[in-house]
């Protein structure tokens, strides 16, 4: 099933004609300064609510998805966990550039970082770039949503805590600061366009990931290549940090980053899982 978040966070469903059934009504009413939180709800109480939207879906009309807005699929997750240099190559061009420190970039050695959940924005919102005089990359990644939560999840059981995935954008701006700080700014985790539920995706590790600057192809991968597998990212993550429902995983980039300008037109597309295309905007 795919699933969006739309408008003033309005949860839908988007069928295979590309049409959005809303499916709001069939979550517990939310005080309105909650609202962003409804997907998170929606999450928690899926095996009670997903016959309730199968049935709900049979019987109403769609509308056009131009007719909505849409928004991050997660507009307010509780966390946003990241995998650093994931992907060999990167790694190497990473150790090559000049925005390379002394220490070795080994992914599984530098773990996980976390990027504020405030970063997170929707396939229609600008990438606001914060500075003229300094370079900032795009990083195309496989989003894992996660489901039910956890603290210390043995990798065996972690894709039964997988509750769908995505296309996202970890946004960096490169120099010597700490990550989190170079990846935090507002607008620098674009999620979308929806979530495919993990009961569509058969192995995260067999996706093909390809993302675009306007008309260039920058970035052409296999996830089969991440250093540290979606599994024991969830394993390795949740031994440090108790994960929640509706936290995002950034599983890391693969090789062929490159920098991003105003007026940029950014899509990544994930094979199986979707596509998301965002516009860079100056904000200074
Ligand atoms: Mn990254």
């Amino acid at each position: 099933m795919k699933l969006i978040s739309f408008d003033d966070y309005q949860i839908g469903v988007l069928t295979d004609e590309n049409k959005v059934i809303e499916i709001t009504e069939l979550l517990p009413n939310l005080p309105e300064e909650l609202r962003s939180f409804r997907m998170l709800t929606l999450i928690e109480r899926w095996d009670t609510l997903q016959p309730l939207i199968k049935e709900h879906i049979k019987s109403k009309q769609p509308v056009d998805l131009d007719s909505v807005n849409l928004i991050a699929p997660v507009p307010a997750p509780r966390k946003v966990y990241a995998q650093p240099s994931n992907y060999k190559a990167h790694s190497e061009e990473m150790q090559a550039s000049p925005w390379s420190g002394s220490a070795p970039q080994i992914s599984s050695e530098q773990g996980m970082f976390l990027k504020a959940s405030s970063s997170v924005s929707g396939p229609n919102d600008p990438i606001l770039l914060p500075y003229s005089d300094r370079v900032i990359h795009h990083e195309s990644e496989l989003v894992m949503i996660m489901g039910k939560g956890g603290s210390m999840i043995p990798a065996e059981q972690a894709l039964d805590h997988v509750f769908g995935y995505t296309c996202g954008l970890d946004m960096t701006v490169r120099g010597p600061e700490d990550r989190s700080k170079r990846k935090s700014f507002d607008s620098f985790a674009p999620i979308g366009s929806y979530i495919i539920t993990a009961d569509e995706i058969s192995d995260p590790q067999s996706l093909e990931i390809n993302l675009w600057v306007n008309e260039e192809l920058r970035q052409h991968a296999f996830t089969k290549d991440m250093i540290v597998d979606c599994k024991n990212q969830i394993a390795n993550m949740s031994w440090v940090a108790r994960m929640e429902p509706g936290d995002l995983i950034f599983t890391g980039t693969p090789e062929g980053v490159g920098p991003v300008a105003p007026g940029d037109l950014v899509t990544i597309n994930i094979s199986e899982v979707g596509e998301l295309s965002a516009r860079a905007k100056a904000r200074y």
